[in-house]
């Protein structure tokens, strides 16, 4: 049965459809925010794996030319060797190449050591890589689903408004004063539905005599409790 506010009982509907609908496309920027930190996360990763590649070589480069300074001071000690005049100093020498040598061993030790570790990092890149290009995957993915989402929602946003333009001519105007001045008090929620003899936005219980009211729907009525304007809807099932 048709009440006389049946209008407003539409725009209702599509005053509640517009908001959420708008709730939804304000949320996007930062939907595509999020995946754009995830998407910048994962490339850091991989950048800082690199940049740690890029620190070892250096300090390898370092590690060999100070090898091969030690191993050019040897061969001097070894010429000075053959012109040594006495015992002291041929001792003294002796010990400056064994002390050379000692640091040369250490500094190999130390090349192997950076190189072994090249390897690790370099896995890390690999790795960092390909889980990057993964996640980068997946995010575009999303991205595009959001973006899809959104041309709908927009088109959707759209048709609402085009259907609220052709009703509001069609809603007395003392009915949509009402529905304006109840729409700032209650945030928006101006009617609610009563079925089995209850405001379904308060919960209040509504008198029988004020549902059959409700029933005939020849007149605006609103809740003693929240004030809303009421409409009848039949019990489904
Ligand atoms: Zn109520």
């Amino acid at each position: 049965m048709e009440t006389e506010f049946e209008n407003l009982i539409k725009l209702q509907k599509l005053d509640i459809e517009i908001r959420n609908t708008s709730v939804l496309l304000d949320d996007i920027p930062y939907q595509i925010e999020e995946i754009d930190k995830k998407s910048e996360e994962s490339l850091k990763i991989v950048q800082a794996a690199k940049d740690n590649f890029v620190q070892n070589q250096k300090k390898r480069r370092g590690q060999e030319s100070e090898l091969q300074d030690k191993k050019e001071i040897i061969e001097k000690y070894k010429r000075q060797l053959n012109g040594v005049k006495t015992n002291k100093e041929y001792s003294s020498l002796l010990k400056e190449i064994d002390e050379t040598n000692a640091k040369i061993d250490f500094l190999e030790e130390k090349i192997i050591g950076e190189m072994l570790s090249a390897d690790d990092i370099e896995k890390e890149i690999n790795a960092a890589s390909k889980k990057a290009e993964e996640v980068q995957a997946e995010l575009s993915r999303k991205k595009e689903v959001i973006f899809q989402g959104k041309d709908k929602a927009e088109e959707k946003l759209k048709d609402l408004e085009a259907e609220r333009e052709e009703l509001l001519p069609k809603i007395p105007s003392d009915q949509m004063k009402l529905y304006k001045q109840i729409s700032r008090i209650k945030n928006g929620i101006v009617l609610s539905p009563v079925t089995e003899e209850f405001c379904t936005m308060c919960h209040m219980r509504v008198r029988p005599q004020m549902v059959n009211e409700l029933i005939a729907g020849t007149q605006i009525i609103t809740c003693e409790n929240c004030g809303r304007i009421l409409y009848y809807v039949k019990k489904s099932g």
